[in-house]
């Protein structure tokens, strides 16, 4: 036991000082993140040291009054009181940082939560005067003042109003934070308690370093803010610092370093080369990027952001620089190209979220800039990125309401020299946005998963139109569908689009499926679910062909009948800039492929098709897309 000369207990003290110092080293040793919650905590933490320094002073001291100046007792004792309300104060403001309650405790209301403590401090300054808080005795010494209590009735203030805060702000925030900031405020609270019941035991200071251990250990805990691997921030770092630079209105720059083609890397050197790799240009960019806040949201996506005006360009080019030279991780080279794009304090969007958004879509979707190593996210970007939220939402309406539509294009026969069948497209018509074209709300739902539903309202749409009109005894053939890739990848399509046909008594051999090239990489998968649709009657088209790198071999191992082959083939050939249009007629032909052709606008490009040798035709030479009910006018007009 230590008991000094004043007869006080100070082995607490002692643990409580070593715990903390250990903390506070461990603390100042990493890269903490530049807001205020981390500022607030260390203040907190630097005032429980002085606490505890001002508090053993002061009790030795008391012990020997008798031959100390007055002063000095007075010193010590008010840096007592005076520490030990500040470091309530700082705990508090933590509180309200890590919670982000900020947002709604405006500036005007942090003055007044702060007024209990600014008032106390005041009468703690002032003790020597109004003797409130505590007095020297000529005779007796130390003595409590009758606003002795002030302090525990300060601390029980701040400690309760901290909970409450925690439990208002629960749902929105990391539950390890809330669990945390409740286990801390707890621990002050039972300190404060039995500081009341033994008052001869500086056990205060424990507590209040246990309170702060907690905090080092949950909200501070290195894996929340973190990339374990990478050791830079994660993706909740980026947010919270976010959310506290445009709360309080700093400039700011971010740029966003996209590791190109990730997936494929990850196959061509391996997962796990390709990931210690990733660690490297983490710890690159941490050793040469100091002033800088560095992120990794993980799939080959690293940001940067700093507040002071520096230039981005310098940033750029030296990591361009550095990308020119592989990355050695343990004897293995692995070289990434990256994109980069900057977002500049002038373009930077007012939400967090949105900034979270425009960082996505930069990656997901502009990152291809042809020579540029790197692009300025402007206004353009921005609006195309404001758009593709709102298609999103558009389709999301579209969806829930079972209000997806389907125009009919005519598929003319050179045979029979009659439409036989027509091809179903997507259409949205939505009363705000007006006409969005196919090509830009099917990537769209591609990309979020949407496809799913949006394939299965179109197919439903086609049985309807079928059943409708009995298109079979009008004499049409076949309606086409089309199919995108992740459809394809879907193991209950099958399942799911003979339920629809069923419904409507629909019989799959009206119905050709058109898949594209890209859906055929996944060759079993796609396999499995065209010979079941086949023993319907299904048959399958090959859409587009001529725009991709076609692996004809693969392509002709499977279930195919029709080629359709894409309307830049054709117009290249009208337009005298390639030949190869016969050639590839003839080469189907002979495999027993039939043979669509696309774009056909005129009444030349449609005899010299037909006398090529192309068995069907489609175009705005025949029609349009149009609606269901058209459609069957046009062709009764046309058998009339
Ligand atoms: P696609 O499958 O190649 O469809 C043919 C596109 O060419 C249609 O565009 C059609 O309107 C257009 N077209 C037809 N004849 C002519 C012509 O003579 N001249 C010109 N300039 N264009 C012609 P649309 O309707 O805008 O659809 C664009 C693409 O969106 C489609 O290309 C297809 O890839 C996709 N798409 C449309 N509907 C669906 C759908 O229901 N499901 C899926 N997965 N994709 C669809
Ligand atoms: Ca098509
Ligand atoms: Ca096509």
């Amino acid at each position: 036991m230590i008991n000094g000369l004043s007869g006080y207990n100070y082995d607490f003290d002692m643990v409580s000082i070593t715990i903390q110092l250990l903390i506070l080293i461990c603390y100042i040793a990493r890269k903490n993140m530049p807001v205020r919650q981390n500022s607030s905590f260390l203040r907190a933490m630097i005032a429980n040291l002085v606490v505890s320094f001002f508090d053993i002073v002061a009790c030795e001291l008391l012990a020997i009054w008798q031959q100390v100046p007055v002063f000095l007792l007075y010193f010590f004792n008010i840096g007592y009181f005076f520490m030990f309300a500040v470091r309530i104060w700082y705990l508090f403001d933590y509180v309200i940082e890590v919670t982000r309650a900020y947002r709604w405790v405006t500036k005007r209301d942090r003055v007044l939560v702060a007024l209990p403590c600014i008032v106390y401090l005041a009468l703690v300054i002032t003790t020597p005067i109004h003797k409130g808080i505590f007095y020297i005795d000529s005779a007796a010494g130390y003595k409590s003042g009758y606003l002795y209590k002030g302090l525990y009735h300060l601390s029980y203030f701040y400690v309760v109003l901290s909970l409450l805060i925690v439990i208002n702000r629960a749902k929105k925030i990391n539950k390890r934070i809330i669990m945390g900031s409740v286990a801390f405020n707890a621990v002050l609270l039972v300190g404060l308690w039995v500081r009341n019941l033994f008052p001869k035991v500086l056990v205060m200071g424990f507590f209040s370093t246990t309170a702060i251990f907690i905090i080092f250990l949950s909200a501070l805990n290195p894996d929340i803010y973190y990339d374990k691997e990478v050791k830079v921030f994660n993706k909740l770092a980026f947010e919270t610092i976010m959310v506290e630079n445009i709360y309080k209105k700093y400039t700011f720059h971010i740029v966003i370093v996209k590791l190109r083609n990730f997936d494929v890397l990850k196959t061509v050197y391996g997962i796990n080369q390709t990931l210690s790799a990733v660690d490297e240009v983490g710890a690159w960019l941490n050793d040469n990027f100091s002033k800088t806040n560095i992120y990794y949201f993980g799939n080959g996506l690293f940001a940067l952001s700093w507040r002071f005006l520096d230039d981005y360009e310098e940033k750029i080019n030296k990591i361009n620089a550095r990308f020119e030279e592989p990355w050695v991780s343990s004897g293995t080279e692995v070289t990434f190209t990256p994109a980069m794009a900057v977002i500049k304090p002038a373009n930077m969007p007012d939400k967090t979220s949105e900034i979270i958004e425009l960082i996505d879509y930069v990656s997901e979707n502009n990152m291809d800039f042809e020579n540029n190593s790197y692009i300025i996210v402007d206004e353009i970007i921005i609006g195309k990125m404001r758009r593709k939220r709102k298609v999103e939402k558009t389709i999301a309406r579209v969806l829930k309401d079972n209000q997806m539509k389907a125009f009919f294009q005519p598929i003319y026969s050179t045979k029979e020299k009659k439409i036989v069948g027509a091809e179903a497209l997507a259409r949205i018509i939505d009363p705000e946005m007006g006409y969005i074209p196919p090509n830009e709300f099917i990537q769209i739902a591609e990309q979020n998963g949407s496809i799913m539903e949006m394939g299965r309202q179109i197919f439903e749409r086609v049985c309807e139109f079928i059943s409708k009109y009995d298109l079979k005894a009008m004499g049409m053939e076949f309606v086409n569908v089309n199919l995108s890739p992740a459809q394809c990848l879907n193991e209950h399509l099958a399942e799911e689009f003979k339920m629809i046909a069923e419904k409507h008594k629909v019989s799959l051999d009206m119905i050709d499926f058109e898949i594209t090239e890209t859906s055929i990489e996944d060759l079993l998968k796609i396999q499995a679910q065209m010979e079941n649709l086949k023993k319907e009657g299904a048959t399958f088209s090959l859409d587009d062909f001529g725009t991709g790198t076609s692996n004809l071999t693969r392509l002709l191992s499977l279930p195919l009948s029709v080629i359709k082959l894409d309307m830049s083939v054709v117009w290249s050939y009208f337009k005298g800039a390639s030949k190869i249009l016969p050639d590839l007629v003839n080469m189907f032909k002979k495999s027993n492929l039939r043979i669509v052709v696309e774009g056909v606008e005129t009444k030349e490009m449609c005899d010299t098709l037909a006398e090529m040798g192309c068995d069907y035709e489609q175009g705005y030479f025949f029609s349009k897309p149009i609606p269901g009910e058209d459609f069957i006018k046009l062709i009764s007009k046309e058998t009339k």
